[in-house]
């Protein structure tokens, strides 16, 4: 796949809208105009690709919005270098994009077909500072636990406390949190060891569910 001229400047376009929506963190921004969304998803659907909107990437699964993305991911306050724990890889566009921030990135996807499919395309795009890991997200990876940062891409029915427990004291995880239509983003501190938390509360979501055991159970959501 090719990334011309024309992609770039509707990435340029794409990051206007996002502005206008409120981010303001110049490095997700610039991330965002870097990395060619259109790789990510089917070549049928590309002129999708630079509109600020969820879209399809099979397996009943989405790519997040893009203004989503930059939301999470100004959310996180990411610096070069941190060790993040992303939960639902998807088609590795957000992973992309927090490892173009410099992250350490661990990314977990439950479903084996995009599992390998977006390991292949980070691997691609000569991304090196990504683990990717099949498996249930909603415990977590705790053989290299604690992290800086914890991202989850899908909506939760609670905070999982396993993956409290995982986040360095100080650390910071992001997670849409709320029943299977709407989700309120949090962003939740690790204040001290004990598992003490500072949670402050964002706009409403819709994504779609975190199965497993922490998650929602009943995986024919
Ligand atoms: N971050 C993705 C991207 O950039 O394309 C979008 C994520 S999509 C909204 C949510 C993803 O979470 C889906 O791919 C889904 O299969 C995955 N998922 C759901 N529950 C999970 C779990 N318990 N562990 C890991 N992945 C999970």
């Amino acid at each position: 796949m090719q990334d011309s001229f024309k992609h770039k400047g509707m990435r340029i376009k794409l990051i206007e809208q996002i502005r206008e929506k409120g981010i303001v963190d110049e490095q997700v921004l610039q991330a965002i105009e870097k990395l060619p969304r259109h790789f990510f998803l089917e070549s049928a659907f590309l002129e999708h690709a630079y509109q600020d909107k969820a879209f399809s990437i099979g397996e009943g699964q989405t790519i997040s919005q893009p203004s989503t993305v930059a939301f999470q991911t100004e959310l996180l306050n990411l610096t070069e270098g941190e060790k993040v724990l992303e939960i639902g890889t998807g088609s590795g566009y957000q992973a992309c994009i927090l490892l173009e921030l410099g992250a350490k990135l661990t990314t977990i996807e439950i479903n084996k077909t995009l599992f390998e499919k977006s390991k292949k395309m980070i691997a691609d795009l000569g991304y090196k500072r990504c683990r990717n890991i099949l498996g249930d997200g909603s415990q977590g990876y705790p053989t290299i636990a604690p992290y800086d940062k914890i991202l989850v891409t899908a909506g939760s029915p609670k905070i999982p406390k396993n993956l409290v427990e995982q986040l360095k004291t100080g650390g910071i995880m992001v997670i849409p949190v709320g029943d299977r239509f709407s989700q309120e983003m949090l962003r939740i501190t690790k204040t001290a060891d004990k598992g003490e938390v500072e949670i402050e509360t964002f706009d409403n979501f819709r994504f779609v569910p975190l199965i497993g055991k922490f998650g929602w159970q009943d995986q024919n959501l």
